[in-house]
């Protein structure tokens, strides 16, 4: 007797956890239901893959939404439409927006929030203050939770632990992973004074070197060590600080940025100007080597967007008046499927870092693999696709992208959450039905 399903996918190039296999997927109440069902089997509804790979649903746990803040920059519902048009079931949102989310009442009120308006589903960070210390526990205890982030160096917002004091009784509260911005506040402070405005954009990696993002993972990795914490080390930009992470594997995981993966110094301060200074700073080409040497190597758990918007105007102040953050959720996963076309990584290591690294750093349940019993999520892409970045594609409110006009190969053509079909070909599909992503704690 045939079975029946509420959705099929057919004839796709299933990226599951043991290989790329061509089969058929059964979706039942939100379900992956069967990996291979019949040929006779039925559902309410069929998507034909042929020509298409299906993964696990690409999940970006690194973007400020800023919301609350201001609407004409970038919101929870426009930033999550970016991310299913941009082919991701899920993103975890940083906590410095304004105000900072902080304390269990903004918590709560961010929480029913997302469940009413988000595109996709979302991991919440909870941001570390001095202040809130013993409070940090029983926050990352809370639902949809993926973390608390601590910022050790400034950078948008006013969240900071910069002194290790503080950061070794915010390591001692709680015990789940935490997330770390890391960059010597005191370096930072300390060399400010040698630039002056209409300084050139590249000085931003001059004052911001790599002995800031080294000092700091330094002292970061010498109070986890000692706390027993584990870490995850976000945004990882030199070559030190990966060498040097390789001693910390057994407390410390790291993020990459696609940034940091696809632009480079001194091309992208010549070209972009403003639109090319972020936190930490694109650096030179030995830089972007490294990291992708870091990939090659298993090193990197985990590749982020830090889709970080701000109004155009701003980016158009001189240094270093400009604000430093990019966009990039909606460009995250064509860019990565080029890079893959590209021959620089594969399609399966790409799956690792977007599904299996975040789901395994954070503790994801349900997610993250094409398994039976995980939540239906599926990027479904067309690798021989090719397409332009164009600004006008951008729904963020900011409007701006640093890859326009970028060349792609490879593009994701449908986004299918818990079951249902949100995206397909640039069209995004029914109302806003995101839920909190469920962590392990
Ligand atoms: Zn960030």
């Amino acid at each position: 007797m045939p079975a029946h399903y509420d959705l099929i996918i057919r004839n796709g190039a299933c990226v599951l956890p043991w290989g790329t296999v061509e089969t058929d997927i059964g979706v039942r109440n939100g379900h992956i239901h069967t990996v291979g069902t019949a040929s006779d089997d039925t559902a309410e509804k069929t998507i034909d893959a042929t020509g298409l790979h299906v993964l696990p649903g690409l999940i970006d746990p690194h973007v400020h939404l800023r919301d609350p803040g201001d609407k004409a920059i970038e919101t929870i519902p426009t930033g999550t439409k970016a991310a299913i048009l941009g082919g991701l079931t899920a993103v975890f949102d940083m906590p410095n927006t304004s105000p900072s989310i902080t304390d269990a009442e903004k918590l709560a009120w961010k929480r029913g929030y997302v469940e009413s308006v988000a595109w996709c589903d979302m991991g919440l960070y909870v941001g570390g203050t001095k202040t809130n210390i013993p409070a940090l526990k029983d926050l990352e205890l809370t639902d949809g939770v993926c973390a608390v982030k601590i910022f050790a160096g400034s950078s948008t917002g006013d969240l900071m632990i910069e002194d290790d004091e503080h950061l070794e009784k915010a390591m001692r509260s709680g015990r789940r992973r935490i997330a770390f911005h890391s960059e010597d506040e005191y370096r930072l402070q300390e060399r400010k004074p040698q630039f002056k405005s209409g300084d050139p954009y590249s000085h931003h990696m001059v004052w911001r070197d790599e002995e800031c993002a080294f000092l700091g993972t330094r002292r970061l990795m010498a109070l986890a060590r000692k706390t027993g914490r584990p870490a995850h080390i976000l945004h990882v930009s030199t070559a030190q600080e990966f060498e040097y992470l390789k001693d910390y594997r057994d407390l410390a995981t790291c993020e990459v940025l696609v940034n940091h993966l696809t632009q480079v110094a001194p091309d992208c301060y010549e070209r972009l100007e403003g639109f090319g200074v972020m936190n930490p700073p694109i650096r030179g080409e030995e830089h972007r080597a490294a990291a992708w040497k870091a990939i090659a190597e298993g090193a990197v758990d985990t590749i982020g967007s830090d889709h970080a918007p701000h109004p155009r105007d701003k980016k158009l102040l001189p240094w270093p008046e400009c604000p430093a953050g990019l966009t990039g959720v909606q460009t995250l996963v064509p860019i990565m499927l080029d890079h893959v076309n590209a021959g620089r990584l594969t399609l399966a290591r790409m799956v690792d870092l977007m599904c299996a690294g975040p789901a395994r750093v954070y503790n994801v349940i349900g997610k993250g693999r094409i398994s039976t019993g995980y939540d239906a999520d599926f990027t479904l892409v067309d690798m021989k696709r090719q397409r332009r970045i164009e600004e006008s594609w951008i729904v963020s409110p900011c409007g701006w992208t640093p890859f326009a006009g970028m060349e792609i190969t490879g593009w994701p053509v449908a986004t299918i959450i818990r079951g249902n079909i949100v995206m397909r070909d640039d069209e995004v599909l029914g109302e806003p039905a995101g839920k909190l992503v469920k962590f392990a704690q």
